[in-house]
């Protein structure tokens, strides 16, 4: 059965008192609402509450995950954090190439697949983001834009089992703005990734892989877009900051 997945992207927010507060809300909410096994909850606070988030996390189903990564083991790489340390602190999931990191950062597809390699060789599940701008979709360039991330960002990676890797479809104009694609448009974007992941990877892989949607997910719109057929998860960013929206979006996903 394909893995549910709803991960809090907790971006630049939050102090280290707040993150563990809302570390600790999530962890209880999730105890109070009995999650089936296929389901798990990630947390992705910012690197320094990555380990006093770890502390305080209780069930076996809450996961801790990183933002962002260097593709190095270690060495003269100023501010940079590697999936070695990730690791050490108790991270199982790694965000790569977010529209806010390939825009703000200019993040390329080939550093993208250097992350990915580097997620990959220290057991860290990576979590591709992709997706296209307003601009992209217009012009009738949706699925060009994917291919293209999808096939840079995985280049040379082997991947042979469901689980190895999530997608998180994250429409850019979507991201941050209250205005979410709607379940139709999401699903016909997953169902074609899925079929892309199919012709690469085969189609046991392509089934079992998770593919998130991410942009203005809330409690209002979640349970709509959670029960489109190719919809896994989610990957929330504003709502993940407060205990009741994000447990109400786990909520949602649950089976009615
Ligand atoms: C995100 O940061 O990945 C995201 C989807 O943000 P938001 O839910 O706030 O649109």
């Amino acid at each position: 059965m394909r893995q549910i997945v709803l991960a809090g992207n907790w971006k630049m927010h939050t102090t280290l008192s707040e993150a563990v507060s809302l570390a600790r809300a999530v962890d209880h909410c999730i105890r109070e609402q009995s999650l089936p096994s296929h389901y798990s909850v990630l947390l992705c606070p910012p690197f320094p509450f990555l380990e006093p988030v770890r502390q305080v996390i209780q069930h076996p189903s809450l996961f801790l995950g990183a933002q962002n990564l260097y593709p190095g083991d270690a060495g003269a790489f100023t501010g940079e954090v590697s999936a070695p340390m990730l690791r050490s602190v108790g991270c199982t999931y790694v965000i790569v190439g977010h529209s806010e990191r390939r825009k703000i950062f200019g993040e390329t597809n080939d550093l993208i697949n250097a992350k990915i390699a580097s997620a990959r060789t220290h057991q860290l599940v990576p979590i591709l983001c992709v997706g296209e701008t307003w601009e992209e979709r217009a012009a009738g360039k949706t699925e060009a834009v994917i291919e293209e991330q999808l096939r840079s960002g995985l280049a040379d990676i082997s991947l042979h089992h469901p689980g190895e890797l999530l997608i998180a479809y994250e429409p850019v104009w979507a991201i941050g703005t209250g205005h979410a694609a709607t379940p139709e448009q999401a699903q016909v974007v997953h169902r074609w990734i899925r079929h892309w992941l199919a012709q690469h990877y085969g189609a046991d892989f392509a089934d079992g892989t998770p593919i998130l949607y991410g942009g203005s997910v809330k409690p209002a719109n979640a349970a709509d877009l959670l029960a489109q057929p190719d919809i896994d998860g989610a990957l929330v960013g504003g709502a993940s900051l407060k205990a009741e929206s994000f447990c109400a979006i786990i909520q949602a996903a649950l089976p009615s």
